[in-house]
């Protein structure tokens, strides 16, 4: 593949407001200038004391020389033309110094000094005419375009990657320049919209403007209107094969970059998107080419939603002005122009593929996962993906989506979410990105780790170790022995068979409607998702304490001692069965339970009972562990148990699959002896730097204190709320774990289920994500990450409250109920 030096279009400046004819005047190429060189060398020996041996290069604006000095440096003397601005000689030479200040290992020229210090000197010509003068050292080394085309192969994932990484890295170095010389205006600058709507379009070659000539006001719009929105700095604008040197070995190195005539002030990502328009098409696959590039540098400039959004953009239109102004060139010169014919050979592909593709597959494809926002210009319409659904059912079945209408979710911060049609929502029901959804803090560890180790747990490293050590610190003592795993159905199936081992006995006790896990022996223990006719003899149930509609409700006495006395019962029933008791599992929010408060003494008492009948005591922190209750890192702690096993996972990785079992050093050497365990991928390097990083922002960002104030706030916030809306009969829950059991009479208690799934649907087409659940469906569960603060609660609140003003009557809820997908769900 040939590819062209297009290095023909230097930096030129115009006036702020650059007119038509001022744009003419800059697409005019300013000649290099022809002094004498015996002038320049004496020039250089009274400015700089450099003498040595000089040879003259080439250049498009400037005459330049190579100087080898007496002093063994080799450097490069620039004469500029007396059209080239001082002000944008000292601003590319600023921002080399800048460069040098923060990045000195960046492979680009230094500035030297005239001997009295200055950045720049100057030079008379024959005709009496003033020159700007300076000298940068010598980069040596061979440019990419050499040494791709030297080593007859096209650039690999690796080489790419550290052709974006140097790309954002070198945008990284020039963070914090600041300098009024940046060039107005230059051909060169995508963001002109002068050129690009009254020059480009005008020279496009009639191949190019075929295919892509409407793609130009959608892109002239995205020039003027999103571009002037984007974060900018200084950028160097000029990425492409032959200003980058570099160098094969086992792998591409970047040796050097060169040539900063072209740096202005921008868009950040408008760097990047000449990067990718001018090294995409050096690679067998164009578009993992991109993507490579993109990752790269993102290793140094992470990207923000905005800067996707418009890159794709932003690539075809590097690509179209740069035709464009050799077009226009060639026709100004009057010459031949191979370039041209090349270039369009080599673009025209990449230009009808990027102006079919939408910026939202774009983006995806070059990060799978980070979806932009839809771009919010009439001219770019919102592509919705309505076959999702039924392709999700083509190959995943019909099982568990979430609402009536399934919501196609594509980007998550702190507690928002955002769906396809780029509508946000507030999540009050996510407790998987328990620190907030794409923590930052969490996704560059995740991302650091995953990018130097990731494997088994049969090795030994430092942050599986760090966790359990820190997780050991925040349980009672006894529990000091960890199993890593991925989920939390296999840290209580794991429980189930230490129970058993310890025991001798195979029973376990779970209570009514629980949820535990979805393996062969959690399942039974499932009872919300298993028919009570199927389950297994050895699983028995207690009646969770529920306090509002349970067996014993409030006021009665000793009603957590009456709750606990089940447990004595199912023990009963397990021994003449022939089971007997091995083990108690609660989940301390009874969540499937709607968010259940038990008496105080519940689970001391019921922990007593299944001890005194020789069995372990399990807690199931999957729930309600890592802060949420506002007061105890663990459920269980706000009564002063100490179980036998803790199990915990859900919030544990923030999303990334993580879960882990603890228990008594005995009990672990138990299963170690009889069956052994093991786990592939629990507690591995990235897991456990993704968990460890968790407990950093939880720690760091004190979410659990900030569980105790919102969870107040909002628990006031509903108690408001159910004084003036009858069908509000209790208010569940602790901390940020709250359900709101709605009733149809406050007196009967009647369950109002499809008001419950009328209010989640309502909520939801106000931006607002909750659930129904309970095992009447009658309760709407609100379980937030823990970001959430007082303005996300007061934001719940208000929804809410509107939902609640336009409930419809009893009646209607009658035809809702007809609804089949109303359904009330769990997780
Ligand atoms: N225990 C409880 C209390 C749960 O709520 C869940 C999941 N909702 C589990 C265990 C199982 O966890 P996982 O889905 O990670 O297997």
């Amino acid at each position: 593949m040939v590819k062209p030096d297009l290095k023909e279009w230097e930096q030129l400046t115009v006036p702020a407001q650059p007119s038509k004819s001022a744009v003419d005047s800059l697409l005019r190429s300013i000649k290099p200038p022809q002094l004498n060189s015996e002038a320049i060398a004496n020039r250089v020996l009274e400015a700089y004391g450099l003498s040595g041996a000089w040879r003259q290069l080439g250049g498009e604006r400037e005459q330049n020389f190579r100087l080898v000095s007496a002093d063994g440096r080799t450097l490069v003397v620039k004469v500029a033309s007396v059209d080239e601005p001082l002000d944008s000689l000292l601003f590319q030479t600023e921002a080399l110094e800048h460069i040098r200040r923060t990045d000195p290992d960046l492979p680009v020229p230094r500035l030297v000094r005239t001997l009295n210090g200055q950045a720049v000197t100057d030079i008379m010509g024959g005709d009496g005419a003033i020159h700007a003068l300076r000298i940068l050292t010598f980069v040596p080394g061979n440019t990419l375009l050499d040494a791709v085309q030297g080593q007859k192969r096209s650039l690999s994932a690796a080489d790419l990657l550290a052709l974006g990484a140097t790309c954002g890295r070198l945008a990284r170095a020039l963070q914090g320049f600041r300098s009024d010389g940046a060039p107005k205006a230059m051909p060169w600058d995508i963001s002109n919209r002068l050129i690009f709507a009254d020059q480009v379009r005008a020279h496009l070659p009639a191949p190019v403007a075929a295919v892509a000539g409407d793609q130009l006001p959608r892109l002239e719009s995205v020039i003027s209107d999103i571009l002037p929105t984007l974060r900018s700095q200084v950028i160097y604008n000029d990425f492409h094969e032959s200003n980058v040197l570099a160098g094969f070995g086992d792998a591409l190195t970047v040796e050097g970059i060169i040539d900063f005539g072209d740096m202005i002030h921008g868009p950040v990502v408008q760097d990047l998107s000449v990067c990718i328009a001018s090294l995409m098409h050096w690679s067998d696959d164009p578009l993992f080419a991109a993507s490579c590039l993109v990752r790269g540098y993102q290793r140094f400039m992470p990207l923000t939603t905005e800067d996707l959004s418009v890159l794709k953009d932003l690539v075809l239109a590097r690509m179209l002005l740069q035709v464009g102004l050799v077009s226009y060139q060639t026709k100004a010169n009057n010459r031949q122009a191979p370039e041209l014919e090349q270039l369009q050979s080599l673009y025209i592909g990449a230009i009808i593929n990027l102006s079919k593709i939408t910026s939202t597959d774009f983006v995806s494809r070059m990060m799978p996962g980070v979806v932009p926002m839809p771009a919010t210009t009439a001219t770019s319409p919102v592509v919705a993906s309505p076959s999702l659904l039924q392709r999700r059912q083509a190959v995943l079945g019909s099982a568990y989506t979430f609402y009536n209408e399934p919501l196609e979710l594509i980007r998550g911060r702190g507690c928002l979410l955002y769906d396809s049609a780029g509508n946000e929502y507030l999540d009050c029901y996510n407790n998987v990105a328990n620190v907030g959804h794409c923590h930052p803090y969490v996704v560059d560890t995740l991302a650091r780790q995953a990018s130097t180790l990731n494997t088994n747990s049969r090795y030994l490293h430092e942050e599986v170790v760090r966790l359990g050590e820190r997780l050991s610190a925040t349980l009672p003592h006894h529990l000091d022995t960890w199993f890593f795993v991925c989920t939390g159905s296999e840290a209580n199936d794991l429980a189930v068979r230490l129970a058993r081992a310890a025991t001798g006995k195979q029973g376990i006790v779970v209570t009514e409607n629980s949820y535990h896990g979805n393996t062969t022996n959690v399942a039974p223990l499932s009872l919300i998702d298993y028919d009570l006719q199927d389950r297994p003899a050895w699983v028995e149930t207690v009646p969770p304490p529920n306090l509002y509609r349970g067996l014993y409700r409030a006021g009665t006495n000793d009603a957590g001692e009456r709750y606990a006395q089940h447990v004595s019962e199912a023990a009963r029933r397990l021994d003449n069965s022939g089971h007997g008791l091995a083990g108690l599992m609660i989940d301390s929010i009874f969540d499937a339970n709607g968010a259940l408060v038990p008496p105080a003494d519940y689970l001391p008492l019921a922990y007593a009972a299944a001890r005194r009948e020789g069995a372990l005591t399990i807690a199931d922190e999957v729930q309600m562990g890592f802060g949420r209750s506002g007061t105890h890192m663990w459920g269980f702690q706000a009564f002063g148990v100490e179980p036998d096993i803790v199990t915990m996972g859900k919030p544990m990785g923030n999303g990334h699959p993580i879960a882990a079992l603890v228990t008594r050093r005995d009990l672990a050497e138990l299963v170690q002896k009889t069956t052994g365990y093991f786990n592939t991928f629990g507690g591995n390097t990235v897991s456990a730097a993704v968990a460890n990083a968790c407990l950093d922002v939880l720690q760091g960002e004190r979410l659990q204190d900030r569980a105790a104030a919102t969870g107040a706030h909002l628990l006031a916030g509903l108690h408001d709320l159910m004084k003036r809306y009858d069908i509000i009969g209790h208010i569940h829950g602790r901390g940020l774990f709250l359900g709101v059991e709605l009733v149809l009479d406050r007196e009967t208690r009647e369950p109002a289920k499809f008001a419950a799934r009328w209010v989640r649907e309502r909520l939801k087409s106000l931006g607002v994500l909750v659930a129904s659940t309970g095992p009447l469906g009658n309760i709407i569960k609100i379980r937030p990450p823990l970001a959430f603060g007082a303005q996300q609660a007061d934001q719940f609140l208000d929804a809410l409250h509107k939902v609640l003003l336009n409930l419809p009557s009893q009646a209607d809820f009658a035809v809702i109920k007809d609804t089949s997908a109303f359904s009330a769900f769990h997780s």
